[in-house]
């Protein structure tokens, strides 16, 4: 599959196809997007936002979460806010979350039968990465949406005036939910 996409893309560039897609590295709607890596929203999260190429920041994992306040989603907010002059968040979780049913207990199984040692996994969790809390899904969408969103409010590198605000997409219609979030 590799192959065929790296042909593809020297038709790509010699036809100039990247003509439409110009712009610059700064989110000319000054928003960043934590959402979800699932397929269904590739091309329909944009569409059903009405963005384009160079509106907005997507920072995008399994499940649209920030699951600890140093990871790697909130290191992106934190740049996308101090370098790229981002001044609002969406956070957008999408309806049939694959991470919505994810268990430990599957990834466990899945890692042994695929040849990773048992103790590999122990030693793991004793060096203090706790692979449950890291691989374990959420359970209710609403409410992962709202500790995510309260994650970034709450941090104490997040200025005060940034907006960050919550939502389920439809992953078929694109139909936009707000959820309610406490600040
Ligand atoms: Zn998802």
């Amino acid at each position: 599959m590799i192959d065929r996409i790296i042909e593809y893309n020297k038709s790509f560039v010699e036809s100039k196809g990247y003509e439409p897609y110009l712009t610059s590295k700064y989110p000319d709607k000054k928003l960043a997007i934590l959402s979800c890596m699932d397929t269904r929203l590739t091309e329909l999260l944009p569409a059903a936002l009405g963005l384009k190429n160079g509106d907005a920041k997507f920072i995008k994992n399994a499940g649209g979460i920030v699951i600890a306040p140093f990871d790697s989603a909130m290191r992106s907010l934190i740049v996308a806010i101090y370098e790229l002059g981002v001044n609002e968040i969406m956070v957008v979780a999408h309806t049939q979350c694959g991470a919505c049913h994810m268990s430990y207990d599957h990834f466990h199984d899945a890692m042994i039968a695929r040849g990773v040692a048992a103790e590999t996994l122990d030693t793991i969790q004793k060096c203090g990465l706790d692979l449950h809390h890291w691989l374990e899904g959420f359970k209710d969408t609403p409410e992962s949406v709202r500790k995510t969103v309260a994650t970034i409010k709450k941090h104490p590198l997040v200025p005060s005036d940034i907006v960050v605000r919550g939502f389920i997409i439809n992953s078929e219609t694109g139909a936009l939910e707000e959820i309610h979030c406490l600040t």
